[in-house]
């Protein structure tokens, strides 16, 4: 998977909006250390959690399955824009037929696991959905016969205090491998001066 940020709230916005409660704009450091430690004051330690509602980050996230998807469209303090079936299908429907064991080529449309006999039995159903988009079956027929490992790309923007949350949860071994695997890259993505308001939400590492 790829996860790019393309979009940050500086915080900057964040401080000034906590700031606006006491008025106290004149102890601003513009985004420093004193600005710093009063989101993490205010925001996490004193629990005035909507104040990281003003902090927002938006990723690309790509080459991800659908089995992903599902689980990240239940965060729904989360806004996601994802790229339609309809048009990656056109680009499966001129592919020449996969064998099972195809599975460097099939990478292009499937997530793997690394057990093989679950992304063979993948490829397998990646290449009765060929058969059945090369039988001129329309796609919205089609697709319908999509593997849970299908890829898929999509914009997704969250607040902090989402964010928190979502990593706290994510991250965590209970998680699917996966979206285990998002959370620590989505960590990794966010800008280095954010990262200590995620740092307690994040636990171990990616999947083994
Ligand atoms: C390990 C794991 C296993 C899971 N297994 C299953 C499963 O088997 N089946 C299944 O259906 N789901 C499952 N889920 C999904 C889970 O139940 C949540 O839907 C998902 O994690 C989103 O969490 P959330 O509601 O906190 O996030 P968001 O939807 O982003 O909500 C953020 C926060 O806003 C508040 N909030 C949002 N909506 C409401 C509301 N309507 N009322 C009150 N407060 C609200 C809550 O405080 C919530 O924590 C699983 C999740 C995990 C992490």
């Amino acid at each position: 998977m790829i996860v790019t940020l393309i979009h940050h709230t500086p915080l900057i916005v964040c401080a000034d909006a906590i700031r606006t409660c006491w008025q106290s704009f004149d102890k601003s450091d513009q985004g420093g250390e004193k600005d710093r430690e009063l989101i993490d004051r205010v925001g996490n330690k004193f629990k005035h959690a909507s104040t990281l509602e003003h902090l927002h980050y938006t990723f690309y996230i790509e080459g991800v399955s659908r089995a992903l998807l599902q689980e990240l469209a239940r965060h729904r303090m989360a806004s996601l824009s994802v790229k339609s079936t309809r048009y990656t299908l056109k680009e499966l429907k001129e592919e020449a037929p996969f064998e099972a064991t195809q599975l460097e080529r099939a990478a292009q449309y499937l997530v793997l696991t690394g057990v093989e006999m679950v992304d063979q039995m993948s490829v397998l159903a990646l290449e009765n959905l060929r058969q059945v988009l090369a039988a001129g079956i329309s796609n919205d027929r089609a697709k319908y016969c999509l593997p849970e490992s299908y890829k898929t790309e999509l914009t997704w923007s969250i607040n902090a205090r989402s964010l928190q949350n979502f990593l706290s949860l994510r991250s965590d071994k209970a998680a699917l491998w996966e979206i285990r695997d998002l959370a620590h890259t989505l960590y990794g993505a966010v800008p280095q001066d954010h990262q200590y308001l995620f740092a307690a939400s994040i636990k171990g590492e990616g999947h083994e």
